[in-house]
């Protein structure tokens, strides 16, 4: 399956039960009054208002971040501008900010001409998940990955699975202190090989995200991205140098659609997963299937065959189960049909490692060999039954499978990128 949402708590010794944050957070994201997308105007016509149009988002002076414990670490990727005003630069919506404005991710803000990342080190979820979970079915199947994600989003998608931590503000959101430092020792107590940005865009909290991850890099723990991908070039590529996996979840196929639903632009989103590949991390891309909004068979087609020609036939692909959330109320949970049909589409379009989350399918959640088709991984939800995956190769026809596996010695691995040549174009 390819929820993502924040699951079972890990108990660490200052954890604050997720159920108590969950409800915190509903409770206070309700309460926030005229501010919270949650009090958008309801819908007249249809799931949401159309053309979709994302609540402005008020300023937050410096005695309210002060008083509230947020952070004040400068941040980076932008420019100063005269009469106090920054343009931030971290990602394609580029925010240009006055003095006491933050962007539309809620989480930078710019206090006399310096830009601040508000969130640095302020926890909203901390958990240990399997890696199954994130989707990634090819990095070190049944591996923990710690998992961390502070408040904000640089997207507004009105289906958000996660709206009550990607869509808080940050001054309303309960969270844990943790330092780079704190984070990467809980990942190494938790026996974690991995720690995974996620449930959230990690992209808007670039700085911690980076140390975290340069800190997790130098123990030799591995570094999980989990992103909508709206990033711009010049951090991802700083960033990416210490990633050793992405699932970028590509909303949809359209500039219609990433504009109507998410606010955002879909070249970014490609342009990223072409420096991704391009800068040599393990990629996967999960498609969030939304009935009436991004799941025309035309649309996926076109989809299918861009990730096939310009990331590789051996990208794997998760189409994932939509249920309603946030500001969509309807359409119901995408039919079992719709994304089976995707599936079809995908191997038909040539792409070989096609699977369906968030929703039981017989093929749908097992690894098969590209080579000889043999049934490689099975899995039920987020565990594994059974893995035959040897040193990243099929026992029975030596097919190199893309990704990351456990070597042949403990703790190697054996990393086969996607786009590797493989005999007979399999
Ligand atoms: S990271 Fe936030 S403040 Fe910066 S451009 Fe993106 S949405 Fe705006």
């Amino acid at each position: 399956m390819a929820d993502r949402r924040p699951g079972p708590a890990w108990a660490g010794a200052a954890y604050l039960g997720a159920a108590a944050l969950l409800l915190a957070l509903i409770g206070l994201v309700a309460l926030r009054g005229a501010r919270g997308p949650s009090e958008a105007p309801a819908p007249e016509a249809g799931p949401f208002r159309d053309p979709f149009t994302r609540p402005a988002v008020p300023a937050l002076p410096r005695e309210e971040a002060v008083a509230k414990q947020l952070s004040l670490r400068e941040a980076r990727y932008c420019t100063k501008l005269p009469g106090d005003e920054v343009q931030c630069e971290l990602c394609p919506t580029l925010c240009r900010l006055r003095d006491g404005e933050r962007g539309q991710c809620k989480v930078r803000v710019n206090y006399a001409g310096t830009l601040y990342a508000l969130t640095y080190g302020r926890l909203v979820a901390e958990h240990v998940d399997p890696i199954e979970k994130k989707p990634l079915h090819h990095f070190l199947p049944a591996s923990d990955v710690y998992s961390i994600a502070t408040a904000g989003c640089n997207l507004g998608c009105v289906f958000c699975q996660n709206w009550e931590i990607s869509q808080a503000f940050p001054e309303d959101a309960p969270f844990l202190l943790r330092s780079p430092e704190e984070a990467v020792a809980r990942a190494a107590q938790a026996k974690c090989p991995s720690i995974a940005y996620t449930y959230t865009e990690p992209a808007v909290f670039f700085e911690y995200m980076l140390d975290c991850a340069r800190l997790a890099r130098a123990q030799g723990i591995r570094n999980v991205w989990v992103t909508c991908g709206y990033l711009n070039e010049k951090p991802l590529r700083e960033l990416a140098k210490v990633l050793d996996a992405a699932n970028v979840d590509l909303k949809g196929f359209s500039e219609r659609f990433y504009a109507a639903y998410c606010n955002a632009q879909l070249a970014p989103v490609l342009r990223t997963l072409e420096i991704l590949k391009e800068e040599k991390v393990h990629v996967e891309v999960t498609n969030l299937l939304v009935p009436g909004g991004n799941d025309d068979p035309g649309e996926i087609r076109a989809m299918c065959r861009w990730l096939a020609t310009r990331i590789g036939p051996r990208v794997p692909l998760h189409f994932s189960r939509y249920h309603p959330a946030f500001r969509m109320e309807r359409p119901g949970p995408t039919p079992l049909e719709t994304l089976t049909k995707a599936r079809e589409i995908a191997l038909a379009e040539g792409l070989r490692y096609v699977y369906i989350g968030n929703a039981a399918h017989a093929d749908g959640s097992t690894t098969f060999c590209a080579g000889c088709g043999r049934k490689l991984i099975a899995r039920r939800g987020f565990w594994v039954l059974g893995n035959e995956v040897k040193a990243g190769a099929c026992p029975a026809c030596g097919a190199r499978i893309p990704g990351v596996w456990p070597g042949a010695e403990p703790g190697s691995v054996v990393t086969v990128p996607v786009d590797e040549p493989a005999p007979g174009g399999k």
